[in-house]
This record gives structure tokens, C-alpha cells and sequence, in this order.
């Protein structure tokens, strides 16, 4: 009769290569505007170190690419190992091409690849929007929410929303595309063709527009002399008279931020999102456009006295979200 053997000896735990992902990363963000390129050079944490910018070349892939390595190459440390780009428009998910951008005069290019060749890093490209809701989720406003929606007001208007730790790309990388919903059916004519989508109806542009159409109407009045005193932004006037109180600009900006909270209900009904984050540039605006779009949120949200409270908060970036959201999808990804 023998003895159980005894259980072998403990094997010693096979040493992993060592990975250059434990070491402190840091990675390039870049956000493509349709007027403008920004290049943020960030930490995993998404502490900026270094910046750069350039205007936008539209008119083909090839100069866009070489901007944007131009860009990396001059913020790009010895510590980065890869680099993300937030592109205004549809981002193949699985390939990372643009296939179609409004902005921009070419479509269907295979940038995600050029990129990549063009900086010798691993490049992520995704929408800008997608990227400035992955920085507002990792390090921003929706920290600790595994399921959030974030929508941008600036120009035009971005979507991202996260879904259990994830961004909801759907099946090729077009999801979340909210500027196409439709939140005043006799408003405004979109590029698309239909009238009222909140990318028209109430973005910065809308902003822009209501005012130059109310200056028009009222020329005397103390909003269309700040407009026509040459402010290049209509929408960064009515802000401003806002500010001071002006009638006609809170009524704007209190239509617009009702028009927001339309389309944001209509998204917190759709994905039960823990927080509702505001981000871009109209969020400047401050309360006159974020109070009424918060009650137009509630009174549209479905059951509100029998689920929890649905928080609309504004963005912790301004204007860096998209760049600093690249940058740590970027990091996300190559680990
Ligand atoms: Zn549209």
C-alpha cells in the first residue's frame, strides 16, 4: 500500500515579460474639428502635460493625416505608447475609417491605418463625441457611473454614451448619432433633410442663429447692438447679454436648453443612464440654458417619482474632452 503522494512542490509563478503598460503611460489625444485640430499629450489619469494645434486641412485624407502627425510629433514624449484621434463623424469600429465626416470633403478613408503609419504608434480613432464621454467617464463628471450619456453643444452636436463600463458603438460604430433626433418637428431644415433635429434646433448654432434672427427683427435693441457691434460669434453675444440680463437672450437661451432637455430625456428613457453630463462650448451659457433644460429633462422623463433621481450635470472639460478622451482610449485599448 502506498502513501498519497505528497502534493507537489509550489511551481515557482513563471515570470511575465515585463510589461511597458505598468510603467507610467502616457498617451496622445487629438480631437479633428471641423475648423480646428487639437493634440493633447496626457498621463493615464488624463492630466495634461502638453498641447498643440492647427487648422483643419478638409480637402483630403492625405493632408489631414500628415497635420495630425505633425501634431503628435511635436507633443509626443518618450513615455507614449499610443496615440487616439476623435474624428467629427462616422468611425468604423472595427477598422477605425472615417465614413463619412459633414465636416470634411472627403469620406470613406482608411484613417485609423494611415494614421498608424504615419506616427509608428498603435492609433484608436472613434467619434469625437465618443471620446469626450470616455474622458467625462474616466476622469470627469460621470466618474463612478458605469452608465452615462453624454451630449456636446458646441458648433454642432455629439453623443456618446456609455453602457456598463463600455462605449455603445452598435454594430459598425454609428450609435448614439443624437444630433439626427428630432426634437421640434416644424424647426429648422437640417443637412439631412428633415426639420428640427437637435443638431440644428438646439446647439451653439441654433444659439447663434435665434440671435441674429432676433437682432433682425429688434435692431434697436440692446441685444442686436451687441451683435452688430462686429462680435464674430452671435452666440457668444447672446451669452453675454444673457449674462446681463438682456430679455430676448434668456428667452433664447431658455429655448434652446428646453429643446436639450427634450432630446435628453428622450436618451435617459432610452439607456437609464445613472447622470446626463453637458458638455461643449454652449455650456458657457451656465444656468440660463442648463435650469430650463433640466425641467424640460423632468418633465419628460418617464416615471420620474418611481425610479431615482436622473442628475444632468455639466461637463468637467470644456474644451479639451475630446482630445483627453482620445488619449485615454487610447491608453484603455493598448492595455
Ligand atoms: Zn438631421
Amino acid at each position: 500500500m502506498t502513501s498519497p503522494s505528497p502534493p507537489p512542490p509550489p511551481s515557482p509563478r513563471p515570470s511575465l515579460p515585463l510589461s511597458p503598460f505598468l510603467a507610467p503611460v502616457e498617451a496622445v489625444g487629438v480631437d479633428v474639428g471641423a475648423t480646428k485640430i487639437a493634440a493633447v499629450r496626457v498621463t493615464a489619469d488624463g492630466a495634461v502635460l502638453a498641447r498643440a494645434r492647427c487648422a483643419t486641412p478638409r480637402r483630403t485624407a492625405d493632408e489631414l493625416v500628415g497635420a495630425v502627425a505633425g501634431l503628435v510629433a511635436r507633443v509626443r514624449g518618450e513615455r507614449v505608447t499610443a496615440v487616439g484621434v476623435g474624428l467629427p463623424g462616422m468611425v468604423d469600429a472595427g477598422t477605425g475609417a472615417l465614413a463619412f465626416a459633414p465636416g470634411l470633403e472627403f469620406a470613406r478613408a482608411p484613417l485609423g491605418a494611415l494614421l498608424a503609419d504615419a506616427v509608428g504608434l498603435p492609433v484608436v480613432t472613434d467619434n469625437d463625441a465618443n471620446a469626450a464621454a470616455w474622458a467625462e467617464y474616466r476622469v470627469g463628471a460621470g466618474r463612478g457611473h458605469d452608465h452615462l450619456v453624454l451630449v456636446t453643444l458646441g458648433t454642432g452636436l455629439g453623443c456618446g454614451v456609455v453602457v456598463a463600463g463600455r462605449l455603445l458603438h452598435g454594430s459598425h460604430g454609428f450609435a448614439a448619432e443624437a444630433s439626427h433626433l428630432i426634437v421640434e418637428p416644424q424647426g429648422p431644415l437640417c443637412e439631412c433633410g428633415n426639420r428640427g433635429c437637435w443638431g440644428v434646433a438646439a446647439s451653439g448654432a441654433a444659439v447663434a442663429r435665434l440671435g441674429r434672427r432676433a437682432a433682425a427683427a429688434d435692431p434697436e435693441s440692446p441685444l442686436a447692438r451687441l451683435i452688430d457691434r462686429g462680435s464674430p460669434d452671435a452666440g457668444a453675444a447672446v451669452t453675454e447679454a444673457a449674462r446681463a440680463g438682456d430679455r430676448q437672450a434668456l428667452e433664447i437661451l431658455g429655448r434652446v436648453g428646453t429643446l436639450t432637455g427634450i432630446g435628453l430625456a428622450a436618451l435617459a428613457n432610452l439607456f437609464d443612464p445613472a447622470v446626463v453630463i453637458v458638455g461643449g462650448g454652449a455650456v458657457t451659457a451656465g444656468e440660463p440654458l442648463i435650469a430650463p433644460a433640466r425641467a424640460s429633462f423632468a418633465r419628460r422623463l418617464y416615471a420620474p417619482d418611481d425610479r431615482p433621481p436622473v442628475p444632468v450635470l455639466t461637463a468637467r472639460f470644456a474644451n479639451d474632452a475630446g482630445a483627453v478622451g482620445a488619449a485615454l482610449l487610447a491608453v484603455d485599448r493598448s492595455r
